[in-house]
């Protein structure tokens, strides 16, 4: 695919954001991306019914973007035709006092999908070393262990045939006011700001260091990041969508065989 190189980063190579222009559209134009997007879409559905039918592999898609990133547009476009039966969109939010009383992943491993299943994460695991190292949640002793661990525990998920896809949903400062301005004037979309989002917005420099450490310390081979340039949500939406098909056919997925001798079987 045209992007394969641009997003992706080599495993130990450190990511520098600036180098990343989130208007990015690699020559693509919005007609072309719309209907390959359609393809996609439509692709996706017919592999998630073998990836249940198949049961040997499950995929998680973490998503993680600065506020009005596109989180929730790139799921609702995204997954479209995916069969709800098997997938399963988890959001994590500031951890409950139950959550807070166990280790940082506790909640995030119970989440991760079963065999068969298509699980997405908005927000994850990199919350812990991005909003809590921001935000001085933890010592710096603490969340600065947890890229070790981020690490191991998706080193544990791929030996148990859990694909992970990290997608980070790359929005410039300008888009992102944009974005914000819409959500006020808009009285559809007031709902949707919230009091943390002007008050992070005014730390986007401390996110962006947080977030090129993420991506460089939890970039491995076997659960790499792509950074997508997501001012323009088509391209956005053209990325994922290609890269979860692609993902998805590198498992070769096939049907199982039938559980009984077929040619026994009468039908009156
Ligand atoms: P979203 O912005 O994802 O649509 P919300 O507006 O409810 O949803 O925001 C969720 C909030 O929860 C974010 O501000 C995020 O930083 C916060 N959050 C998520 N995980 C953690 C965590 N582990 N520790 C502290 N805050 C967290």
């Amino acid at each position: 695919m045209k992007w394969a190189r641009e997003i992706a980063v080599k495993p130990g190579k450190k990511v520098d954001l600036s180098r990343f222009n989130p208007d990015e559209t690699f020559g693509i134009t919005e007609d072309e991306a719309n209907a390959d997007i359609k393809e996609a879409v439509k692709k996706l559905g017919k592999l998630q019914n073998l990836l249940y039918a198949d049961r040997r592999y499950a995929v998680l898609i973490v998503l993680q973007a600065l506020d009005a990133g596109g989180k929730d547009g790139t799921i609702k476009h995204v997954m479209s035709s995916v069969n709800p039966q098997g997938c399963k969109v988890t959001s994590f939010k500031v951890p409950s006092s139950e959550e807070a009383a166990h280790d940082f992943l506790w909640r995030i491993h119970k989440a991760v999908p079963g065999r068969g299943e298509i699980g997405i994460f908005n927000r994850s695991q990199y919350e812990d070393v991005l909003v809590t190292r921001v935000h001085d949640l933890v010592p710096k002793d603490v969340w600065s262990g947890r890229y070790d661990q981020i690490n191991s525990f998706e080193s544990i998920l791929n030996q148990n045939n859990v694909r992970v896809l990290k997608f980070y949903l790359h929005i410039s400062k300008d888009e992102q006011k944009r974005r914000f301005e819409e959500r006020i004037t808009d009285p559809a979309k007031n709902w949707k700001i919230s009091a943390s989002d002007f008050t992070d917005r005014e730390r986007w420099d401390d996110y962006t260091k947080a977030y090129e450490d993420a991506l460089t310390k939890c970039n491995t081979e076997t659960a790499p990041w792509y950074i997508v340039p997501a001012n323009k949500k088509w391209m956005r939406n053209l990325i994922i969508s290609k890269e979860v098909v692609k993902a998805l056919k590198e498992m070769k997925l096939r049907t199982p065989e039938a559980s009984i001798d077929l040619s026994k079987v009468k039908l009156d």
